[in-house]
């Protein structure tokens, strides 16, 4: 695996490049879309190619549970049983096992989250921490089940992917600094566990990413940032607590990427579970090479399209009573696959409000091609050296097909 980098933002951290991997090639810096069970929800995996993507997430976690690595690698491994010969990278299951334990982790990444109830060692009775690894209730039939570094590292050789993550713990925000710190000691012994299974059992063309951690505490960070630089990791991710807000949160990654641009320079960069449209443009700014985020086939599925509006946080609910008879496309100009066909918002409001599976189809289709559209844009103006424009522009509301120095559509 290897990232050759083509060109420096002389103005910023950006960069652009291509991510050589097993099965393919990554245009970067690249939107992810999760494929967590092994599908895109709504869609069949390959039609992500369709729409200019060049990998998936699966996810450990999930898959561990049903149908099961086993089972997925007597059938040829996620990417023939999920019908998807391109890259693929796979999540540890930490952050999983972790949200369980920890309440809505991902609520707390995003600003949203209220302390949660926690034992004298951060955990949730579901839920028991140690040493060796977690053991957890299966939300599916309530039976107990482990991940520790090895185990997650087992699940991802079998499942065959592309990058696998490190087991990590994904520390919650009101975990305070001293468990903090304790926690990011964990995760570096757990991470040597990892690559030492990796280097005796791992499948052969599957790299391996560390992942920092240190929560919002800016010397735990910058210290987690050189002690996975220093360890022989195929590429970075950038896990856990980001912050309160999205400000802190930029200011978490920008520490991090300080460090790992002298400790780390041509390694890739993974930004974990983030992907607004502004979060995008400012995580390219800070030189992260691939995102992956639940949002755009999320808020697909619950009645929402990614529209170049800043001050509605890039999204239009199209369930509000006020789209019942608009005449007005999806999105105007949108060379997307679902805005092809012309459909009103009035339609698309109607097929909602009648819970018809079609809706949340096209609307899935319509978010991950603005997102895909918006990188491929980026990477453009990365090249053009206009990245500053281009991002001006996009908080100035422009689609990604109207910034400066974007592929003719
Ligand atoms: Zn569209």
């Amino acid at each position: 695996m290897r990232l050759s980098v083509r060109t420096r933002d002389p103005a910023s951290f950006a960069r652009t490049g291509t991510l050589s991997l097993a099965h393919g090639e990554v245009r970067t810096p690249a939107f992810v879309p999760l494929a967590t069970k092994g599908v895109i929800k709504t869609l069949e995996v390959h039609e992500a190619a369709d729409l200019g993507f060049d990998m998936v997430l699966g996810n450990t976690f999930h898959l561990f549970l049903a149908p099961g690595h086993e089972l997925i690698a007597r059938l040829g491994g996620l990417h023939r049983f999920m019908g998807w010969d391109r890259p693929v990278i796979t999540d540890s299951g930490g952050f999983q096992v972790f949200s369980m334990g920890h309440g809505a982790v991902a609520d707390e990444i995003k600003g949203r989250g209220k302390p949660s109830p926690a034992g004298p060692n951060g955990s949730r009775a579901t839920v028991q921490i140690a040493e060796a690894g977690v053991t957890f209730c299966s939300y599916l039939d309530g039976s107990a089940r482990f991940l520790g570094p090895e185990t997650s590292m087992a699940v991802q050789a079998a499942l065959g992917s592309d990058i696998a993550l490190v087991f990590d713990e994904c520390t919650p925000f009101h975990g305070g600094r001293d468990y903090t710190a304790r926690s990011t000691e964990r995760t570096h012994r757990w991470l040597d566990r990892c690559l030492t299974w990796h280097a005796e059992h791992g499948p052969e063309g599957q790299a391996v990413y560390g992942i920092v951690q240190g929560g919002v505490e800016e010397d735990l960070r910058r210290a987690s940032a050189q002690a996975v630089a220093a360890r022989a990791t195929g590429g970075i991710a950038i896990g856990g607590t980001l912050g309160e807000d999205k400000d802190q949160m930029f200011e978490v990654v920008r520490w991090t990427v300080e460090e790992l641009d002298s400790a780390a320079p041509d390694r890739p960069r993974h930004l974990l579970g983030i992907g607004d449209v502004d979060d995008l443009v400012r995580g390219v700014e800070l030189g992260i090479d691939t995102f992956d985020c639940a949002m755009p086939t999320r808020i697909g599925r619950h009645g929402m399209a990614v529209v170049p509006d800043p001050a509605g946080r890039w999204r239009v609910d199209l369930a509000k009573g006020r789209y019942r008879e608009s005449d007005e496309p999806l999105l105007e100009g949108c060379p997307c696959p679902a805005c092809a066909h012309g459909y009103t918002r009035a339609y698309l409001h109607y097929l909602l409000r009648a819970r018809e599976l079609t809706a949340m189809r096209v609307l899935t289709v319509h978010n991950l091609s603005y997102l895909q559209h918006l990188m491929a844009s980026l990477r453009d103006a990365i090249d053009a050296g206009r990245l500053a424009e281009a991002a001006r522009a996009v908080w100035d509301g422009a689609a990604p097909w109207e910034m400066p120095a974007a592929a003719p559509s």
